[in-house]
């Protein structure tokens, strides 16, 4: 098949969250499996051209046009991770991707249409049949609509919801920009928001014009049509359940391998005995202890990595911070929050755990230290409110560090209580609190915490379990196929 897929983001080099890993490690495989893919990405400043290998230009000149003013673009090609990625480059003055992140621009939407129309331009330019035209999220889900519109020749175009709570909202005029009638789109079938008849919501829109659409968890997908989980789009989502389908994500293996992981001193792996194992854990450990002061004794050692927003739980996560330490372990936490009044809040309670040498809060996205506290960690905290997929759990168990998670979305389908769960003791690999509160998630962590300081001998065996767990790209991949022929 020839499958195309449009992002705005590809790992490593274009990375802000989970998206950015799934679409390599899925692209990776379904070029393995012997399918003419290709990634389309904005070629946003940052990349450095170093990890772009033989960079050419593809197609030096092509039109879009914007509220009526034509600009050039090109095309430049890349063979990047054994992937053929596509760069789009725009002459448009405003630098759509010249702004040094991949989001966080006031002209977000502009941006992302802007994107999704010279995408489809250079297709259109092109002329080639396409099997799939692969969307992901509301920055690229107007495709869909534009296909249809410009009658490209895709067989199928299938949208991806890695997260429904961001939807993309702009005003009728936005679409008039790139060359779609704004108002004709304006009403309830078409892309009109659910919640704000006024505005267009860019997600509606791929969700109504794709052939398929699909969540990254089967549970997810069901707790969309859900008011509590997919808020005023959950009427839109009933709507178009027939369509609608949930695909587990896996990790990438080589970028997630503790055996072979630059960033580690010692590699260690599940075939290795215990011993191994734990001595590799430990040195993951003092290589902390000695970069940042930190007194490696306390333990367990309980972390979270991840962004922090309201979906992540942080009020949690604070909570599995103090519960942590008046055990008697230690607490680690590495992300930072895009919500100034949140991150405040964390800066506070960093100045109040100042010169704790089991307290260890760093603020900054750094992609090394997250590979190294996975393997340092006993625990992974995922307290998530809602959570689509989730990959943090998934590459905390490949470094056999046990997730302790609340049961939703893709966390339900992944980690199976050691306790309290109707799966055989193989398939338990964490621990699962229900509700959102104090009092469940103390529980959680009490049980994790008597395992890892009462029954070492279990805690080891349930470490060496978690990593032979299989989350790479093969099943998923193979599921992705089928979707994607269910379709012709
Ligand atoms: P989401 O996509 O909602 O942010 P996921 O769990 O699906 O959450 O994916 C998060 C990804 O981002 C993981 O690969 C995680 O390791 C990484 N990550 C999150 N925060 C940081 C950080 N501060 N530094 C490095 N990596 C991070």
């Amino acid at each position: 098949m020839k499958i195309i897929h449009i992002s705005t983001e590809f790992a490593p080099i274009a990375k802000a969250g989970g998206l950015g890993d799934v679409l390599v490690g899925l692209v990776r495989k379904l070029t393995q499996l012997g399918h003419d893919v290709a990634v389309i990405l904005p070629k946003y400043d940052f990349i450095s051209h170093n990890l772009l290998p033989h960079l050419q230009i593809e197609l030096p000149s092509f039109p879009c046009s914007e509220n009526g003013v034509t600009y050039t673009n090109r095309m430049w090609s890349s063979q990047v991770e054994n992937c053929r990625l596509l760069l789009l480059e725009t002459d448009h003055p405003k630098q759509f991707f010249q702004r040094g992140h991949i989001y966080g621009s006031e002209d977000d939407t502009t941006r992302f249409l802007y994107f999704s129309k010279a995408c489809i331009e250079y297709l259109k330019f092109q002329n080639k049949p396409i099997d799939i035209l692969h969307l992901h999220d509301w920055h690229t889900a107007t495709a869909a609509v534009l296909t249809k519109a410009f009658h490209l020749p895709v067989r199928s175009v299938v949208l991806s919801i890695h997260n429904a709570e961001y939807q993309g909202r702009c005003a009728s005029w936005d679409l008039d920009a790139i060359g779609l009638k704004g108002r004709d789109y304006l009403n309830p079938d078409q892309m009109q928001d659910d919640e704000y008849p006024d505005a267009i919501n860019l997600l509606k829109g791929g969700i109504v014009y794709a052939d398929v659409v699909n969540t990254v968890s089967p549970t997810y997908a069901k707790e969309i049509l859900t008011p509590a989980i997919g808020g005023a789009l959950s009427a839109t989502f009933r709507k178009y359940k027939h369509k609608i389908s949930g695909i587990l994500n896996g990790i990438d293996q080589t970028i997630w391998n503790p055996a072979t992981d630059k960033n580690l001193i010692i590699g260690y792996s599940s075939q290795e005995g215990p011993e191994a194992i734990l001595k590799a854990k430990e040195s993951a450990r003092n290589q902390l202890c000695k970069q940042f002061e930190i007194d490696p004794h306390p333990r367990p050692w309980m972390g979270a990595i991840t962004r922090i927003v309201p979906q992540k739980g942080p009020e949690l996560i604070e909570q599995g911070l103090h519960q942590t330490l008046e055990r008697g372990g230690s607490f680690f936490l590495l992300g930072s929050s895009p919500i100034p009044s949140l991150q405040d809040h964390f800066n506070h309670l960093k100045k109040k755990y100042a010169g704790h040498k089991n307290v260890f809060l760093c603020f900054e996205y750094n992609e090394v230290l997250a590979h190294q506290l996975y393997a340092a960690l006993d625990f992974l905290l995922m307290p998530s409110h809602f959570e689509p997929c989730g990959l943090s759990q998934l590459i905390a168990m490949r470094y056999g560090t046990i997730p302790i998670v609340r049961k939703t979305g893709g966390l339900q389908d992944t980690v199976f209580d050691l306790e309290n769960s109707n799966t055989t003791l193989g398939n338990r690999n964490g621990f699962v609190f229900e509700k959102a509160t104090k009092a469940d998630l103390t529980n959680a962590i009490q049980r994790a915490m008597n395992l890892f300081l009462k029954n070492p001998s279990e805690f080891q065996a349930m470490v060496q379990r978690v990593m032979r767990q299989d989350f790479s790209w093969d099943k998923p991949a193979k599921k992705y196929i089928e979707l994607y022929t269910a379709t012709f």
